[in-house]
């Protein structure tokens, strides 16, 4: 197949797929020889999300809004993804501006 970002050859190989840090394994895969932009097709991805739930991983990311709390702002982390990273009440923790749009939040 072609690229889609860069019109470039892709070339089929096993490739280590991580998510949220963890592994979830090797799968097949199709991968650009300029850009190295990587694509699975529907069955490969369909078992990637399969072991992502499996492993607790799937659905992670939410969406949340800001509260206003006194002078500060403050935002609250749905409870499986507080569990996840181990955060907990009265913890404190490391925010970090990563890009203009992006804030790190180390625990
Ligand atoms: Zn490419």
């Amino acid at each position: 197949m072609k690229c889609v970002f860069c019109n470039a050859a892709t070339e089929e190989k096993m490739t280590d797929y991580k998510e949220v840090g963890t592994h979830l394994g090797r799968f097949k895969a199709e991968v650009c020889t300029k850009c190295g932009e990587i694509f699975f097709d529907s069955e490969t991805a369909a078992k990637i999300q399969a072991r992502s739930k499996e492993l607790g991983l799937f659905g992670l990311a939410k969406r949340a809004k800001v509260a206003e709390v006194g002078n500060s702002i403050a935002i609250r982390v749905p409870k499986r993804l507080a569990e996840f990273v181990g955060l907990k009440k009265g913890q404190e923790v490391l925010i970090t501006p990563e890009e203009k749009n992006r804030l790190s939040i180390e625990v």
